[in-house]
């Protein structure tokens, strides 16, 4: 949906959530009415023709084929309960800063940190939008070093195990920036910048960078280079490091990032997953509606292929660090509630009688 309105097509606040979604029923018909605004299409022969069958899957009714709401979506097979489902997303999208698998496993309740971290991941790994638009008009180039301790060390393009990561960002006239992407580089060479420059701008843009060589035939790839030398500003007494605010910014932006909101536990194998939510979070900085975030990230989670545990897991596996519960990976209790009746005058009977 190109404009989805508040307060009818999602929530606008965790009052209008919990009112809307307090059942996992009410979860699956609005995660339905996203995958098929217009009604059931076959995902395997694309007609739009079946009908429901009594457990509440679908049948396509020219090839037969079976399938629920969830299947082939990120709910696929989900042992959580969608009302945690969608109370994570909320939590997830609304919060400026995102949240931490600590938090989310202590406020909703999940018996797993592993659980916790995995909804996050599954939820972080459909926020790359396909065929997105390439940055353009005037963007600034550069790579930083992400993770891995400090060294003290200052500049250079050779330190230890941290993850050399590029970062573009658009450059707003008078001033201001507009979007960003970031991406791990397999090191500092034109082999690794130009596939990076070109996947991320488009052509005709004007692109800045520092005089690293590394970018040089930038040129050559459809782009106005503007090079700029940190020698050269050193030699005019200006700081070098304000050659290339915007890059800058946004590099500084993210590594704090990743220290107070993950404190620092987004290893090396789901950095990428970490950047993508960064960007995502950055380039709608300044939408008005935190509601709307909610909705374009179900949305995009009902068009994503599933995320299986063993996929996230591929690299390494989250950091055990606390004790796990009995409950081992076990299924989270749902946040499906009937309304309680004055539970807090009903102890009073109690107590007094
Ligand atoms: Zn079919």
């Amino acid at each position: 949906m190109t404009h989805p309105r508040a307060g009818v097509d999602y929530p606008r606040s965790l009052g209008e959530l919990q009112a809307w979604f307090s059942t996992d029923a009410s979860c699956l018909d609005y995660l339905e009415w996203l995958r098929w605004p217009g009604g059931f299409i076959c995902p395997v022969c694309a007609h739009a023709a079946g009908w429901r069958l009594g457990d509440g899957r679908f049948m396509c009714a020219v090839c037969s084929f079976r399938t629920s709401v969830t299947a082939g979506t990120i709910f696929d097979r989900t042992r959580t309960p969608l009302t945690v489902w969608f109370t994570a997303c909320w939590l997830f999208a609304t919060a400026k800063d995102g949240v931490s698998a600590l938090s989310l496993q202590r406020t909703l309740e999940i018996g797993s940190y592993q659980t916790a971290w995995a909804m996050l991941h599954r939820l972080r790994s459909v926020l790359v939008t396909p065929g997105r638009d390439r940055l353009s008009g005037t963007v600034e180039v550069d790579e930083t070093y992400i993770g891995g301790q400090e060294p003290g060390l200052s500049g250079g393009r050779a330190k230890g195990k941290k993850v050399l990561v590029g970062v573009v960002v658009e450059v707003k006239e008078p001033k201001g920036f507009g979007r960003c992407r970031m991406a791990i580089l397999a090191d500092a060479s034109a082999a690794s910048l130009r596939p990076f420059v070109t996947a991320h701008v488009e052509p005709g843009a004007t692109v800045i960078t520092d005089a690293w060589q590394g970018y040089s035939g930038i040129n050559g790839l459809g782009y106005v280079h503007d090079r700029r030398s940190q020698r050269a500003a050193r030699a005019r007494g200006e700081d070098p490091g304000a050659l290339l605010p915007g890059v800058h910014r946004v590099a500084s932006l993210a590594k704090r990032w990743l220290l107070s909101t993950h404190q620092g536990a987004a290893d090396q194998a789901h950095l990428a997953a970490y950047l993508n939510e960064f960007v995502f979070r950055f380039n709608r900085r300044k939408s008005r509606s935190r509601g709307l975030l909610f909705y374009r990230v179900l949305e995009l989670a009902v068009g994503h292929d599933p995320v299986r545990y063993s996929d996230i897991t591929a690299g390494q596996k989250p950091r055990a660090v606390l004790p796990t519960p009995p409950r081992t990976r076990g299924h989270p209790p749902s946040l499906d509630r009937p309304p309680l009746d004055r539970p807090w005058r009903v102890a009073d009977l109690h107590d007094s009688g």
